[in-house]
């Protein structure tokens, strides 16, 4: 059976092709046609030998996954993209673009097992874990597809990348390394739900990344009504490993709350939020709070918060000197914002 190259880190491809290229500098080549150059097939590789990439094409597959459907929103450029895998699964990636800088979100899981009140992947049981092959190829595939250069990934798509912690982590070294993505570590996003353990092992391992804890409640029966699991952490678990993350990596965190009207957004919360912040030493610069107007999915009985509520919150934090930002909704016509992938 052939390996899927995008599974391997290059150390492991070096291993896995030593019976047919010696040379390092054919190895580097091959890295730089499947990374850099986006390469489809092994007949690209003009700069090898007739040979050489026949071999390469019976023994590796280069691309595992089909889109099988791309919407694009009219209002802001959002493209959503279905992909389908070998295994005949579907999931989802988006393409975001703002003042001619694009990024990319990007799922880690086929369905999710957090299932939140709010999120429509949510409601996709969980099938497996993607591959580290299965996301690294969403980028390429959607900068392949684009023509456009991506310099933002954001693992906010489908499923939580912290219950895929050593594909995901594989994937950041990829995306950070120069000799294949070369992104910049402030403009990647790991985004959890709270699974403090894995979040204090990527603190340990120092990647750099932002990252962006899924806090969304400000005690643990509100929280219980948007995300019915805890996975055992509670709110004051999490906000110590947001706490911990900060100090070990020295980068930023962002602090994601949906706003769902009657649930959360009232003045008491904002209040309650700027104090959950400040016991827990999380009043600084480096921490930013999203605040993410409920996006509406079906099979909800929520409703998105008024424009009113909305500033109101902001307000308060924005005067206890929180840095706060209201997301705006990207490719809403499309499902493609915050909470709206599923099938
Ligand atoms: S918001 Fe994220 S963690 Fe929650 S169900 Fe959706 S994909 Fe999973």
């Amino acid at each position: 059976m052939k390996k899927y190259i995008l599974d391997l880190t290059n150390a492991q491809f070096k291993i896995a092709v030593k019976s047919i290229i010696e040379q390092e500098y054919r190895i580097n080549q091959i890295i730089e046609w499947v990374y850099t150059k986006k390469a489809v097939s092994f007949e690209e590789f003009t700069n090898l030998p007739k040979e050489l990439r026949e071999k390469l094409d019976k023994r590796f597959l280069l691309r595992a996954l089909k889109i099988v459907k791309k919407e694009k929103s009219v209002i802001d450029g959002t493209i959503r993209y279905t992909f389908q895998s070998v295994d005949k699964k579907y999931f989802f990636a988006v393409f975001l673009t703002k003042n001619g800088k694009n990024s990319v979100c990007i799922s880690s899981q086929i369905g999710c097992p957090v299932m939140c009140a709010f999120c429509f992947s949510g409601k996709v049981k969980l099938v497996r874990n993607l591959s580290r092959g299965e996301i690294i190829e969403q980028l390429l595939q959607i900068e392949n597809d684009t023509r456009e250069k991506v310099s933002g990934v954001l693992f906010m798509g489908m499923g939580e990348p912290m219950l895929n912690f050593n594909n995901v982590t594989s994937v950041l070294n990829s995306l950070l390394s120069n000799k294949e993505f070369g992104i910049g570590k402030r403009h990647i996003t790991v985004s959890s739900v709270g699974i403090v353990p894995a979040i204090k092992k990527l603190a340990d391992e120092n990647f750099g990344v932002r990252l962006a804890l899924s806090l969304h409640a400000v005690d643990e029966k509100q929280r219980r009504k948007l995300i019915p699991s805890n996975f055992g952490f509670n709110i004051e678990h999490i906000l110590n490993a947001g706490r911990y993350y900060l100090k070990k990596t020295n980068s930023r965190l962002t602090m994601e709350y949906i706003l769902v009207k009657g649930i959360n957004d009232s003045v008491v919360d904002a209040h309650k939020l700027t104090r959950l912040l400040r016991q827990h030493e999380l009043l600084n610069p480096d921490v930013q709070v999203n605040l993410i107007p409920f996006n509406p999915v079906i099979d909800t009985h929520f409703q998105t918060s008024d424009q009113q509520s909305i500033q109101k919150f902001k307000n308060i934090l924005k005067f206890n000197g929180i840095t706060v930002n209201v997301r705006q909704a990207k490719g809403a016509d499309i499902s493609a914002a915050c909470g709206q992938l599923g099938y």
